[in-house]
């Protein structure tokens, strides 16, 4: 397949960013080769600008879940522009978008809108430090919370270990305040309580672990969770950047029943545009300014016209029966595809939850980063380009994990299928 186009784009770009990316995964760099400069979406497909057409099961990393160019978002979007596209001043744009999601939301009372899934969690963790007066958090391996200093930090293999930082220009003094421990262990939680809780303000996990591979974890370890950090006064953070609406409207703490003390959002709140919010009780936000001594703000905080797509898309799915019919849809997908890869004897797997899924090369149940053995992204890779040469996009890494929208009919489900069966049948050749 001939990519002159992206190729000569990518080596302009190079010339302008580092990498030649706006953020690091879009390179390429596990997968090799040159990444697709995308120049339309539309459904289920994306088009490259030398005009070969993919179905995408990436979905700007998931917060399409309506599909490309949903025609409800497209029109709410084109509306709110055309009086304006920021004003620095409250809009009613924002309240609208707060009362539906407030209002079909059990678990938070009051919420605040920002611009990225990083700048939520960097809120929320700066929240739970000024409620609690306590500054150390504990975060799990293998969970990504985005860009965030002290959340930029991973575990040696010792049980408590106080973390290194992943990233340069992370000072040690923050790094240290970072508490990182393997997911799916209570134990090691309640001995690090039993010894550090006077010092913890927070636990934050992504509760469906979907940003290294996807690592999903029993209810029962979540429940623990929650009850841990009540008895020890420490506060529990749902990041659900990728889980908030998409395993059902109310996130991972609806489809468990657990309710977080401070939940995050980005991707799919924002319909396609840049919006992330952190929410929790009304007690809880009432520290955050101008109420309370918790400073945080935004130029561009509840855009209009970001509040407007976040709305269009967040009405439809409200649907009745609309997650449910994205969850059967995506079973149907993963059964066959596990159904012939199993037939044929392949190593290889595909764990899922709602309309996530992931490829595992692996039998294995894995629900922690270290169960990964990094020797199967080799395959990964293959799958990757073979995939690409059949017209069907993955993310560009074998740690991420796909997304299904409502757009993906069953019958491109099946057309992708035969794909993956037929790139499969390469990597294990
Ligand atoms: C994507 C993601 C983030 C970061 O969001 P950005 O909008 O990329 O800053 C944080 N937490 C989780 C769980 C995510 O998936």
């Amino acid at each position: 397949m001939e990519r002159k186009i992206s190729e000569q784009l990518f080596a302009e770009a190079k010339q302008y960013f580092p990498g030649g990316v706006s953020s690091p995964v879009r390179a390429f760099k596990s997968v090799g080769g040159c990444p697709l400069f995308i120049k339309k979406g539309d459904g289920a497909y994306i088009w490259d600008e030398d005009d070969h057409r993919f179905i995408d099961f990436c979905c700007s990393w998931g917060p399409l879940i309506l599909g490309h160019n949903n025609a409800e978002v497209r029109e709410a979007i084109i509306e709110a522009v055309s009086n304006g596209t920021s004003f620095g001043t409250p809009t009613r744009y924002e309240n609208k978008l707060a009362k539906l999601l407030l209002d079909n939301n059990r678990f938070i009372e009051k919420m605040r809108f920002v611009s990225s899934g990083t700048e939520a969690v960097m809120s929320a963790i700066r929240l739970a430090r000024g409620v609690t007066g306590k500054s150390k958090i504990l975060k799990f391996e293998g969970c990504y919370h985005g860009h965030v200093d002290s959340l930029l930090v991973k575990a040696g293999s010792g049980l408590v270990t106080f973390g290194v930082s992943t990233s340069a220009g992370i000072p040690e003094a923050f790094a240290k305040e970072t508490i990182v421990l393997p997911l799916n262990d209570t134990g090691a939680v309640e001995k690090l309580f039993i010894e550090a809780s006077p010092d913890i303000a927070c636990v934050i996990i992504e509760p469906i672990p979907a940003n290294n591979g996807l690592l999903l974890q029993t209810k029962a370890y979540l429940k623990e969770l929650r009850d841990l950090c009540t008895k020890y006064n420490i506060l529990l953070i749902f990041d659900e950047v990728i889980s908030g609406f998409r395993v059902g409207f109310e996130g991972a703490a609806g489809l468990y029943g657990i309710q977080p003390d401070i939940v995050t959002y980005g991707k799919i709140i924002g319909g396609g545009m840049p919006v992330g919010a952190y929410a929790a009780s009304a007690a809880i936000m009432g520290s955050v300014s101008p109420e309370g001594p918790v400073y945080q703000a935004g130029t561009l905080s509840g855009n209009p016209v970001a509040m407007a797509a976040g709305f269009a898309s967040a009405s439809q799915l409200l649907a009745p029966g609309f997650y449910e019919e994205m969850e059967a849809k995506t079973k149907r997908f993963v059964k066959r595809l596990e159904d012939y890869c199993s037939m044929k004897g392949y190593e290889v797997s595909f764990p899922t939850v709602g309309s996530i899924f992931w490829i595992a090369f692996t039998k294995e149940t894995i629900s922690s980063a270290e169960q990964i053995d990094p020797k199967s992204m080799d395959k990964f890779k293959i799958l990757h380009s073979e995939l690409l040469d059949r017209n069907v996009y993955l993310g560009p890494s074998g740690y991420e994990v796909g997304f299904i929208s409502a757009a993906h009919s069953e019958g491109l489900l099946e057309e992708a299928t035969a794909k993956i069966c037929a790139a499969m049948d390469v990597v294990f050749a």
